[in-house]
């Protein structure tokens, strides 16, 4: 381990305190390897870097404990394709709102789009919304330059 990832764990742990979580070493490692991500990532590429730790059970429940912290998010892409992001905790706590996401349909890249915020349709009476995942598909702008 580099003295960066060193770092970057110990950030989490503090964060996981933070947010009331008991340290293990499969939040430890889950939430820094997504926080040092530029890209949101797949079980499959969480696991390529977890190798010998990565355990699949292990993995659902803490990707599910995580989520409901609110330390890491879920974006479906397509029912073959689910992605997990870190979530940066700059925001205002009472102002919790989320951001949507970009496929690029050319390069294949999932981006977070962390200032573009979903925004808050009226829903017919009676409805009561939980969440709302925005994901749009697209050309991202590496592609679209490159043309
Ligand atoms: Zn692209
Ligand atoms: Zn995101």
């Amino acid at each position: 381990m580099n003295r960066k990832e060193k770092e970057g764990e110990m950030d989490i742990a503090e964060l996981l305190k933070n947010k009331g979580l008991k340290k293990t070493n499969a939040r430890v490692k889950i939430s820094s390897i997504l926080s040092q991500s530029v890209q949101p990532l797949s079980e499959k590429e969480i696991k390529k870097k977890m190798g010998n730790e990565y355990d699949r059970i292990t993995f659902y429940r803490t990707v599910q404990v995580l989520i409901k912290a609110d330390i890491i998010h879920r974006i479906i892409v397509d029912n073959t394709q689910i992605k997990y992001a870190f979530t940066k905790d700059d925001k205002n706590e009472l102002d919790k709102t989320e951001h949507i996401h970009f496929y690029c349909t050319q390069c294949h890249k999932l981006i977070c789009l962390e200032d573009v915020l979903v925004q808050y349709y009226e829903l017919p009476k009676g409805y009561i919304q939980s969440e709302c995942a925005v994901l749009i598909k697209g050309i991202c702008k590496n592609c679209n330059e490159k043309k």
